[in-house]
């Protein structure tokens, strides 16, 4: 699969303000933050997005969540709560094509998650 920007990030050919890193995966702060805490939490595996996971991925995807998790306690967030969320292609608002886990705290988020009138048929 193609490199993206991610690709980069863990190569540390580009900066990133990284808080955590293990042997497959790396969490770093969002560059255009949506809350007063946004990280990405990702493996270092290349998967492209939540379609292309596979069964072998299962323990690596679960991962993701386990340090989403430690980082909330660690960062004095995990009870007052936070979205966890990943992105999927177009409609899911998909950006770079590198499996991440948004995670976002430090307010009340809303919900639904779209912003239009769009009405569910
Ligand atoms: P998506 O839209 O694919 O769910 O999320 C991609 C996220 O990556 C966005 O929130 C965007 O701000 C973030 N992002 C894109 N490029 C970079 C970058 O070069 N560095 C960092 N730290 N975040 C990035």
């Amino acid at each position: 699969m193609s490199d993206t920007i991610f690709s980069k990030i863990i190569a540390k050919e580009i900066p990133a303000e990284i808080i955590y890193e293990d042997d497959i995966s790396l969490a770093f702060k969002d560059i255009n933050p949506q809350a007063p805490v946004h990280f990405l939490v990702i493996p270092k595996k290349a998967i492209a997005t939540i379609n292309d996971i596979a069964e072998d991925d299962k323990a690596l995807v679960g991962h993701l969540y386990v340090v989403a998790a430690k980082l909330a306690t660690e960062m004095g967030f995990a009870q007052q709560g936070y979205r966890a969320v990943m992105n999927c292609n177009e409609f899911g608002g998909q950006t770079v094509y590198h499996i991440h886990l948004h995670v976002l705290a430090g307010k009340p988020m809303g919900w639904p998650p779209y912003t239009d009138k769009l009405k569910i048929e």
